[in-house]
């Protein structure tokens, strides 16, 4: 098996969403300098993230809302119009530079790693994971949805049953929108409840192909185990995928502003390396996340998981100083930091109680593993 590539891009590391928009942070930008800084990342597993043209954009992207993305962008002015329409300057999806550029270099990404998985293989493109847009709008910091453009890709270059399994702490709401009525695509979401975008009802099922687990705040590393080992990976199994897809958001730990669930990195760690030996395509893309350190630490240890890396407890001197030059402007978080924040890249365990809920909702939804067709 050739070693996995990481797909990134300059693009990422100084534009910004604007100064109180929580996407003002760098993430994408601190994955490839600590990956770097650890000797993990060669020039031959690391490829530059093309910009997808609009043209590659519409096999799910409407013309419209591709056009007047691309004509916002160059005029840095959303009509009103715009905004009812098209989502586009609004305070989650605003006007930023490069609000065209680096949507499309990410979507680039995910289109090329379908092509470049064909005959199989390991992708990373931290960049990806924008789960929340829609055909003809932005939605919820997404101008465009990559996941779905990854898994149309992959299916053109041969997949046939593609898994998509999405641990963010928001329901991919994109994503579910475009494959609900889909069987060959598996839809497999553990998701905060009750946090936007609302949707994602355990009862949901598409066309048998869909997955909800809505947790409850403090969803802790014990219960992920048990989603893990119960849901994730017998309905991996059972619906054998030709590719999975994982979009490993970073959102979901305790220290993530955002939500309010309460994992340790372990848990998404563990979850990307048990996925790996399950299809012979396997494509990891990011998603949420925004606490600077913890998107940076937590991403980088995927890369590191992917690859067989160990992790020291301690960092060398170069990548603490790649996390000690992080600021979370605007944001109590960033004003004392934590030690271990610059130190170390995995965090200890947080183990908890299984509840109840958690057990509701697998004992629902593993009754339907039995269910997933096999099709073709
Ligand atoms: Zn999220």
């Amino acid at each position: 098996m050739t070693r996995p590539l990481f797909i990134g891009s300059e693009i990422y590391r100084n534009s910004s969403y604007g100064p109180w928009h929580p996407l003002r942070v760098p993430r994408v930008s601190t994955v490839m300098d600590l990956s770097r800084a650890m000797g993990w990342l060669p020039p031959e597993q690391y490829v530059t993230s093309p910009r997808a043209k609009a043209a590659a954009l519409g096999i799910w992207h409407s013309a419209d809302y591709l056009a007047a993305l691309q004509r916002v962008e160059a005029t840095q002015i959303a009509t009103p119009e715009d905004r009812e329409r098209f989502g586009l300057g609004t305070p989650s999806n605003p006007v930023f530079p490069e609000m065209w550029r680096r949507p499309a270099t990410s979507a680039g990404a995910s289109l090329l790693a379908g092509e470049l998985l064909a005959n199989g293989g390991v992708i990373y493109s931290p960049a990806g994971g924008t789960h929340h847009g829609m055909p003809d709008r932005a939605n919820g910091f997404c101008y465009l949805n990559d996941p779905v453009l990854a898994i149309l890709s992959l299916r053109r270059s041969g997949a046939q049953r593609v898994a998509y399994i999405d641990i963010d702490a928001h329901h991919p709401d994109g994503v579910e929108h475009a494959f609900r009525d889909t069987p060959e695509v598996l839809v497999l979401s553990v998701h905060e409840q009750g946090r936007w975008p609302r949707t994602g009802a355990l009862t949901d099922q598409g066309a048998g192909n869909v997955f909800n687990l809505p947790v409850p705040s403090g969803f802790n590393d014990t219960e992920m185990a048990k989603v893990r080992d119960r849901l994730i990976l017998p309905a991996v199994a059972q619906f054998r995928p030709d590719a999975i897809v994982m979009q490993c958001g970073a959102d979901a730990v305790v220290e993530d502003p955002l939500s309010r669930l309460a994992l340790s990195n372990n848990a998404h760690w563990n979850i990307v390396a048990a996925l790996r030996p399950m299809a012979p395509r396997y494509l990891v893309l990011g998603g949420g996340g925004y606490n600077p350190w913890s998107v940076g630490r937590l991403w980088a240890g995927v890369w590191a998981t992917l690859n067989g890396f160990a992790i020291p407890d301690v960092l060398p001197a170069t990548a603490q100083a790649v996390l000690r030059e992080l600021r979370f402007d605007n944001h109590r978080l960033g004003r004392n930091p934590p030690e271990h924040w610059f130190t170390t890249l995995q965090d200890v365990p947080r183990e908890g109680p299984v509840r109840d809920q958690v057990l509701h909702g697998l004992h629902v939804l593993t009754k339907r593993i039995s269910t997933l067709r096999v099709c073709l």
